[in-house]
């Protein structure tokens, strides 16, 4: 089994109202406007009042082995609302049953594009050509919507590996609304 849970969790603490209006964003200098990647509260709420969010995703090959952990970990899970908790799936082609993916699919989880290949070395993925890129990308895309998936609009890059312009190129090209590659560090990607 190759697939990897990545979980972000915003924690709260307790803080005033008066000290985060104080507090300009570092990095783009607003309070208001701020979608910079940090602790701090949106919109100024206190930090009792703001809800935690949990953004659960899964990468790679979707198979009878991981559906057994997915079943676990998802079915019969609600939110605080009682709509069932759902997750992204972030799909590559080696070794993954479609119609396992179906399923999930119409059980309210996203699809998303993780390439055909998943290849070896990572570096791979740094040099790749527009042309290999639109192969592995749009091509995965193509093999979901053929699964009958028919809202895919995410991706992520195998080893978290961009090659920079040339795979934003091919995403924005290709009908993708994000992505979720880059990794951040105190807030700088
Ligand atoms: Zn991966």
């Amino acid at each position: 089994m190759t697939t990897k849970m990545r979980t972000t969790m915003k924690m709260t603490t307790s803080t005033t109202t008066t000290q985060m209006m104080q507090e300009d964003c570092p990095m783009c200098k607003s309070i208001e406007n701020c979608r910079c990647l940090s602790y701090k509260t949106p919109g100024r709420l206190p930090r009792n009042q703001t809800p935690k969010i949990v953004m659960l995703t899964f990468d790679d090959n979707v198979n009878g082995v991981n559906n057994m952990l997915f079943k676990e970990l998802l079915d019969g899970r609600l939110n605080p609302n009682k709509c069932p908790i759902t997750t992204t799936f972030f799909v590559s082609d080696i070794g993954t049953n479609y119609a396992i993916v179906k399923n999930l699919h119409m059980k309210g989880h996203e699809m998303a594009v993780h390439t055909i290949s998943h290849r070896t070395p990572s570096t791979w993925w740094k040099n790749a050509a527009e042309e290999e890129l639109v192969e592995e990308i749009v091509g995965m895309k193509k093999k979901l919507e053929k699964a009958g998936i028919d809202n895919v609009v995410g991706y992520r890059n195998p080893f978290l590996q961009t090659a920079g312009d040339r795979t934003f190129k091919v995403l924005y090209e290709n009908g993708f609304l994000y992505d979720s590659t880059l990794p951040a560090h105190n807030g700088k990607p």
